[in-house]
């Protein structure tokens, strides 16, 4: 079986096809600046083509990305029958959701009423499933939510300190975001754990990141809330602060609720505080350097992941294993370091040796001696989405 997986922005769809049996990408890509010109990075067969097409919207947007799958030097399906399903990511499912399910008329209307706990993505999402249901009508179509997995996070983990009518009204409360990815990793540290009851800590640290503490392979608490900018430190987002920020930025510069949050998720997190970029690899640079605001950042940064893997171990009364996900989370040495370095009271000692490798596997950096495992574990969302819209639709 061949599952089309689709990831549609405001102005991009990222796009994968795979087989969730094998796990074989058979062709992957984005779609950039959807509604502005037009471009596609498409790799398949071994190699990456960058090419410029017209694309007013998503409808055409999937049309080109089935015609780059069927057609030319890079197709890699004779037509769009080898498709049998699409799965789509939705970042928002709200309360509505606790897993995937098969794409329906009532399955859209549920979406469009909590368009207002994610305005920026939930509309683009739905969007994506209504093209590929009229231009490939036969087959069926999945929604993977990345609020889906936290639902089994206790009352007390996810409700908000505020009125309780305001979340029986209006839904305000945690939520949760990146469950795919705290599924999938937590999932294979389980299996190198060898272990059926399990304490789990999950650090998806990219250029959105968030903390996920697992019982049994449960989500018990995340940092991100009610939207993905509660929590970490991020590229461009704040994560947790003082809410009457919010109040006093209106009342000094004058801004809107509209123009706070935009100030929130685009211009702070390591853009706003360093003043160099959202990109960590250029902020590290800088601070090797000795740039103090880049130094500032990381220390903010990565003492942040820290506060919330000692919360979270509290929790979950002890951990077994914390793992560590996502372009920094696999990536970034220094980060890993900076978040351990004295944990060694809780039974936390990193191996600098092993921790330095760069590799593309699942590995344990800890030391021989330390009392909790630690793991780096490269993420797999796309997977997950194509095996859940297979496990719905095989039969
Ligand atoms: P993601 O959102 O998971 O694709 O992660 C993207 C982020 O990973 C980028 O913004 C980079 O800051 C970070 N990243 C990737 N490679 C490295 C690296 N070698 N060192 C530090 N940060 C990295």
């Amino acid at each position: 079986m061949l599952v089309l997986v689709l990831n549609s922005g405001s102005s991009s769809l990222k796009y994968q096809l795979m087989n969730p049996q094998t796990a074989e990408v058979k062709a992957t890509g984005l779609c950039e600046r959807i509604g502005i010109d037009g471009k596609i990075v498409h790799i398949a067969n071994g190699h990456k083509t960058k090419t410029d097409h017209n694309m007013p919207s998503h409808k055409e947007a999937i049309l080109n990305v089935i015609n780059i799958l069927t057609h030319g030097d890079d197709k890699v399906i004779n037509s769009i029958d080898d498709i049998q399903a699409i799965g789509h990511r939705v970042v928002h499912g709200g309360e509505f959701f606790d897993k995937s399910v098969i794409v329906d008329e009532d399955v859209i209307a549920k979406l469009e009423s909590i368009i207002p706990l994610a305005p920026l993505h939930n509309p683009a999402n739905i969007m994506g499933m209504k093209i590929t249901r009229e231009l490939m009508p036969t087959k069926p179509n999945v929604a993977v939510f990345d609020t889906a997995f936290h639902q089994t996070m206790p009352a007390s983990s996810f409700m908000y300190a505020i009125p309780y009518e305001d979340y029986k009204d209006f839904g305000i409360r945690k939520y949760g975001f990146h469950g795919t990815s705290h599924y999938y990793v937590s999932n294979e540290a389980q299996k190198l754990l060898n272990k059926e009851e399990s304490k789990i800590i999950v650090c998806h640290l990219g250029n959105g990141s968030s903390v996920c503490a697992l019982k049994d392979g449960k989500s018990v608490e995340t940092s991100m809330g009610l939207t993905p900018l509660e929590g970490l430190i991020m590229g461009t987002r704040s994560g947790d602060l003082d809410p009457t920020v919010v109040t006093f930025l209106m009342e000094k510069k004058g801004m809107t609720g509209d123009e706070v949050n935009n100030y929130l998720n685009k211009k702070s997190g390591l853009l706003g505080v360093s003043g160099i970029s959202s990109d960590l690899r250029e902020v590290i640079e800088e601070a090797e350097e000795g740039n103090e605001r880049a130094i500032i950042t990381i220390e903010m940064m990565t003492n942040r992941i820290k506060k919330y893997i000692a919360s979270y171990s509290a929790i979950l009364g002890g951990v077994d294993a914390i793992c560590f996900t996502a372009g920094i989370g696999e990536n970034a040495n220094l980060v890993r370091e900076k978040v351990c370095e004295n944990l060694e009271f809780m039974g936390i000692k990193l191996d600098d040796e092993k921790n330095a490798i760069r590799s593309g596997e699942a590995r344990e950096i800890n030391s021989d001696d330390s009392k909790v495992k630690i793991y780096v574990i490269p993420t797999n969302e796309e997977y997950v989405i194509a095996h859940d819209t297979y496990e719905l639709v095989k039969g």
